[in-house]
C-alpha cells in the first residue's frame, strides 16, 4: 500500500469515529478543506450548507468535469434496515463515538476517495487537461445537499460537461460496476387523505395501494445482496427493467384527519403520472382525496448510456475486464441526489465494490452490519483517477460503442 493509501484509511477512519448527520458536517468538511488545501486546490467552503467546493486547473486547455462524493452520516434509529445482525465488528479500533450516528452507507469511504483522486491528481496536473471540479456534498441520506448546493448557481458557474459519482455496493472489492442507462428510482410522498373516516378505513385503502405492484423489501442481508447481484445477471435482469417499492404507514394530517402516508420509488420516473392517477382514483372511490407534501416528485438518477459504457470500456482497459461488472438494471431500494447533478451535466455513479464475503464483510449500506474493505479505497482512487483523466481528453459524446453482452459475473 502507498503512503497514500495508508493517509486516506486515517482519513476515513477519522470521519468513521466521527460521523456527521446531515447538515452537521462541519467536521469532516473542515477535514476536506484542509486536505485539499494542502494539496494546492481552490477551495470554496459553506457551499450549500457545509459543502466545499474545489477547483483543479490543469496544465492545458480541455473541458470541466465534475466530480462529487457525499460526507453525511446515517441516523441509525431511522435510516437503517434492521436486519438481525452477525454480531462481527470490523472497526473496533475506529467506532462511531456518536451514539445512533454511524456511516452505515458508505460516505465515509467516499469522501476519502474524493480526497485521494484530488491529491493524486494535484500532484500530477501536468498530466490534467482542462478542469476538474470536486464536490463534497452535505445532507445526502434526505436528498436535500446536491440542491442546496446546486442553488448556489455553482453549475452555472462552473458548466461542468460531465459529472462522475462513485457508492458503495456489495459487489467484491476489487470490482466496479457501471450500469449504462440505469440507476436508482425516484421517490414520491402521497397522503391519502380520509375525512371523517375511521383507522379501519385507513387501513383499507392503505391496503388497497399494495395492489399497485411493488418488488417488496429484502428480508435478510443475504436476501439483499442476491438481489444486488442478481443485477448483473443479463436474463434476471430483462424481468426488472420497472420496479416500484412502496412504504405505507397511517397518520393524521396537521389539522387532525386520519390519512394514509405513502412513499413511492419508482423505476423508470416516467412511471410517477400513471401511479398518481391510480392512487388518486383509489382515494376517490373511498371518498378522501390526495395530498403530495412535496409536490412534484425526486427525480431518479439515471446514468447516461453513452458515459456509463465508455466509463466502462476504459476501466476495462485500465484495470482489466475481470474487475468491471456491468449493470443491467436499476436498484430498486434506494435514491440519491446526485441525480441533480446528472441533470446538469450527463456522467455515471459507478457502484465500488466493498464486499469480501470470506472475511464476513457484507458491503450492504444501511444495514446494521454495514463493513467494507478498505482496500477499495485505493481502487476507487485509481479507477476515478485514471478515469476523469481520460475523460478531460476525450471527445464529448463518450466513446460510441455499446456495452458487451457477457463480462457480468461477480
Ligand atoms: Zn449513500
Amino acid at each position: 500500500m502507498t503512503i497514500l493509501e495508508d493517509e486516506l484509511i486515517e482519513l476515513r477512519r477519522e470521519i468513521h469515529r466521527n460521523p456527521e448527520l446531515a447538515g452537521e458536517e462541519r467536521e469532516t468538511a473542515g477535514l476536506v478543506a484542509e486536505q485539499l488545501r494542502a494539496a494546492g486546490l481552490e477551495v470554496t467552503t459553506g457551499v450549500g450548507g457545509h459543502g466545499v467546493l474545489a477547483v483543479l486547473d490543469g496544465s492545458g486547455d480541455g473541458p470541466t468535469v465534475m466530480y462529487r462524493a457525499d460526507m453525511d452520516a446515517v441516523d441509525v434509529r431511522y435510516n437503517s434496515l434492521s436486519f438481525p445482525r452477525s454480531g462481527r465488528v470490523f472497526d473496533e479500533s475506529f467506532a462511531s463515538r456518536v451514539p445512533d450516528v454511524a456511516h452505515l452507507c458508505g460516505h465515509d469511504l467516499h469522501t476519502a476517495i474524493g480526497v485521494g483522486v484530488a491529491r493524486t491528481l494535484a500532484r500530477d496536473s501536468e498530466g490534467v487537461r482542462g478542469r476538474l471540479v470536486f464536490v463534497f456534498q452535505p445532507a445526502e441520506e434526505p436528498l436535500q445537499g446536491a440542491r442546496a448546493m446546486l442553488q448556489t448557481g455553482l453549475a452555472q458557474r462552473l458548466a461542468p460537461r460531465e459529472s462522475y459519482a462513485l457508492h458503495c455496493a456489495p459487489f467484491p472489492a476489487g470490482t466496479i460496476t457501471v450500469s449504462p442507462g440505469y440507476g436508482l428510482p425516484g421517490v414520491d410522498n402521497i397522503r391519502i387523505v380520509l375525512p371523517g373516516g375511521d383507522d379501519a378505513a385507513v387501513a383499507s385503502v392503505a391496503s388497497a395501494v399494495e395492489g399497485i405492484d411493488s418488488a417488496g423489501f429484502p428480508q435478510s442481508v443475504a436476501d439483499y445482496r442476491a438481489r444486488f447481484h442478481a443485477l448483473l445477471d443479463p436474463e434476471i435482469a430483462a424481468t426488472r427493467q420497472e420496479s416500484v417499492s412502496l412504504a405505507q404507514w397511517t397518520e393524521r394530517t396537521p389539522d387532525g384527519q386520519p390519512a394514509a402516508g405513502i412513499m413511492l420509488k419508482v423505476w423508470p420516473q416516467e412511471r410517477f403520472p400513471e401511479l398518481r392517477t391510480r392512487i388518486e382514483r383509489l382515494a376517490a372511490r373511498a371518498g378522501g382525496h390526495v395530498e403530495y407534501p412535496y409536490d412534484d416528485p425526486f427525480p431518479a438518477m439515471v446514468n447516461s448510456v453513452e458515459l456509463s459504457t465508455a466509463a466502462g470500456l476504459h476501466l476495462s482497459t485500465a484495470l482489466g475486464p475481470e474487475s468491471v461488472l456491468w449493470g443491467r438494471a436499476s436498484w430498486p431500494y434506494n435514491c440519491e441526489d446526485f441525480a441533480l447533478f446528472l441533470r446538469e451535466a450527463p456522467g455515471a455513479m459507478l457502484y465500488l465494490g466493498v464486499a469480501d464475503t470470506e472475511a464476513g464483510m457484507n458491503g450492504a449500506p444501511h444495514t446494521l452490519d454495514f463493513a467494507a474493505d478498505e482496500r477499495a479505497i485505493g481502487h476507487g482512487v485509481r479507477a476515478m483517477t485514471g478515469l476523469l483523466t481520460h475523460r478531460l481528453t476525450a471527445g464529448p459524446e463518450g466513446d460510441g460503442p455499446t456495452p458487451p453482452v457477457t463480462g457480468a459475473g461477480g
